[in-house]
């Protein structure tokens, strides 16, 4: 408890899934909480279950596609607020397991934009004022689909960048009190991974990728993913930057 006490964190993606259970687990811990996403009703079920705890909580509507949707983010964030202590970059979409011969130009686009840009215009606007005040930890959530590449290739490719764009970030703001690292989930029973989702998925390339997994390992649970985005967030990880935690129970090793 009270690891966060003190600190204000938005969270993309916090109506469902990995985010959600994030916004719960870091309003326990004490943080204020800005949270986002697209469907304002269901972030305010969210919103209400973490004020519950005790701390201060914003909803706000936003597409995290759209650079416009980033910069009122993090405006209304320092409106509220006045400061942005961490960063969590959790919102996005799976890409139906699409290989490049079968990914047409759109989709591609649209995956990249949700899954890569987000986490660019959203650094981008946060680290202003991370930057003013010499302080601020960003977790940015990649997948499987970054370290492995078991996945269609707009989300491989958008997921790789996230790690690429963490670490270059990392060494831009190395020593200076700003920390990005990254969380990089395997298979967790979310919204994005039901079974209706999988029935969408390319099953050629699917089956190529399930290559490089061993599926007698069992899936990891949202809190897993909570927990682990909670470590880098807290002053605890503070010698760690640049950093990607794999949480999947080992089935990529
Ligand atoms: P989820 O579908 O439950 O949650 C995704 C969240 O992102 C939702 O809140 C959704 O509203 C939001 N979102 C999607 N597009 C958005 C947009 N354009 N603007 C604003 N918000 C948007 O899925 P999840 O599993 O909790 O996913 C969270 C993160 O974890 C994602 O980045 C996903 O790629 C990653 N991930 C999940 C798994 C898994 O197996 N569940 C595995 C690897 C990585």
């Amino acid at each position: 408890m009270n690891r966060l006490t003190g600190k204000v964190s938005v969270i993309t993606g916090a109506n469902s899934g990995i985010g959600k259970r994030t916004a719960e687990i870091f309003a326990e811990e004490g943080s204020d909480l800005v949270l986002v996403a697209r469907r304002l009703d269901k972030l305010q079920e969210v919103e209400a279950a973490c004020a519950a705890k005790g701390v201060k909580v914003i909803s706000v509507s936003a597409d995290v596609s759209k650079y416009e949707d980033c910069q009122r983010v993090i405006q209304q964030t320092i409106a509220t607020f006045g400061r942005i202590d961490v960063l969590v970059n959790n919102a996005g979409i799976a890409d139906k397991h699409r290989p490049i011969t079968r990914c047409d130009v759109d989709w591609w686009d649209h995956v990249i934009q949700v899954d890569q840009y987000s986490v660019f215009y959203m650094m981008k606007e946060a680290l202003v004022h991370m930057e003013a005040a010499h302080s601020g930890s960003i977790i940015n959530i990649s997948s499987i689909g970054g370290t492995s590449y078991n996945s269609g290739i707009s989300y491989s490719a958008a997921k790789t960048a996230v790690i690429s764009m963490s670490k270059n970030v990392a060494l831009q703001f190395a020593g200076q009190g700003i920390r990005v690292n990254v969380v990089a989930p395997g298979p967790t029973p979310t919204a994005l991974n039901t079974p209706e989702q999988i029935s969408t998925f390319d099953g050629e390339f699917a089956a190529q990728c399930a290559r490089h997994f061993d599926d007698t390992v069992p899936e990891v649970s949202v809190d897993d993913q909570a927990y682990a985005i909670l470590f880098f967030a807290c002053d605890e990880s503070r010698g760690c930057n640049g950093q990607v935690i794999v949480v999947d129970n080992g089935r990529t090793i």
